[in-house]
């Protein structure tokens, strides 16, 4: 492609985009951990949910199971940012682990919710999607407290022992919009019922919302970089497209970006979830620019600063090792 057929052509870049700080913090620990222990480091699920990270982190010597049992007595063990129920925190004990604890610390806000809820008898619901690492989580601070709603076509099916003690908390990565929707059935059915004390979906899944709705108009193609399990890069596709993206299409890497998705196309929109890592991104941007979309244009709604220390557990284990 030459200077006179790319003329016009575009790219707007969101921004906030990527990693978040809780994805950073629990990369940055399975990397901490095998500095310091040596591999192999066992992690349980997917640390983040995106392959890339993944498959760099076990050529590294991280080695990812199912669950605690698979984990040999006395082993270390690393729990994802996705949290996990007090039920595996009593398995890894029960095998002698030693756990590191990598829950983002604004999912650990929601377990808080849960189990402060739970205590004074609330009926709780989570609004979530059914089967995420997360939900399961959460849930099990307080499984005979916890309803799952997921969706709005979720909320006829609800039933509750007092309509005037109920709550909703939510899985931090979902859609605001229909979140708001599913709020607002609920509160048709349940009039009196709680906001959580504070926001409940994060800061970075709220922030990469807002940026993707801001050049969706504008783009033909919204090109969202992010694994098929990542909840809040799925969620960006579909804000996308509700908000005039033509059209929108997840990848997981440059490979799986496809030429047909160009043709007719003036803008492409480009954006990843809060589990992926910059070089992903900037892989499809070169692919872009080799057909014609080298003019590249980032589009900011919000700065991000925050930074999470990394786990406890492991911050005493540096300052031993030092
Ligand atoms: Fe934490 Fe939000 Fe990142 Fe999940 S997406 S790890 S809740 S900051």
């Amino acid at each position: 492609d030459g200077p006179t057929t790319s003329e016009g052509r575009r790219v707007l870049l969101a921004a906030p985009r990527g990693y978040c700080a809780g994805v950073d913090r629990a990369v940055v620990a399975v990397e901490k951990a095998l500095e310091l222990h040596g591999s192999p480091v066992y992690v349980r699920k997917e640390i983040v949910h995106n392959k890339h990270v993944v498959r760099t982190l076990a050529a590294r010597g991280a080695v990812f199971v199912d669950e605690t049992d698979e984990v040999p007595e006395g082993a270390t063990v690393v729990f994802s940012a996705h949290g996990v129920s007090p039920a595996v925190h009593a398995a890894a004990a029960e095998r002698s682990l030693k756990t590191i604890d990598a829950t983002c610390p604004l999912v650990t806000k929601v377990h808080r919710e849960a189990v402060r809820f739970a205590k004074d008898d609330y009926d709780i619901l989570l609004v979530g999607h059914e089967g995420h690492e997360e939900v399961e989580g959460t849930a099990g601070e307080a499984p005979e407290h916890v309803q799952l709603v997921d969706g709005p076509e979720s909320v006829d099916a609800v039933t509750v022992r007092d309509p005037e003690k109920v709550v909703w908390l939510s899985q931090t990565t979902l859609s605001v919009d229909e979140t708001m929707q599913t709020v607002e059935r609920l509160k048709e059915r349940f009039p009196t019922l709680q906001d959580p004390p504070s926001d409940d979906i994060c800061y970075a899944t709220q922030n990469r919302q807002v940026a993707v709705k801001k050049i969706a108009p504008q783009s033909d193609l919204v090109v969202v970089v992010g694994s098929a399990n990542s909840s809040n890069s799925v969620r960006l596709v579909e804000v996308a497209l509700q908000h005039g993206a033509k059209a929108s299409y997840r990848v997981d890497h440059k490979d799986e970006l496809d030429e047909a998705w160009l043709e007719g196309v003036r803008t492409v929109g480009v954006t990843s979830g809060a589990s992926v890592p910059e070089i992903l991104v900037t892989d499809v941007l070169a692919w872009l620019a080799e057909r014609g979309f080298g003019d590249v244009e980032e589009v900011r709604t919000a700065s991000e600063d925050l930074l999470f220390s990394l786990p406890r557990e492991l911050r005493a284990d540096l300052k031993a090792a030092s």
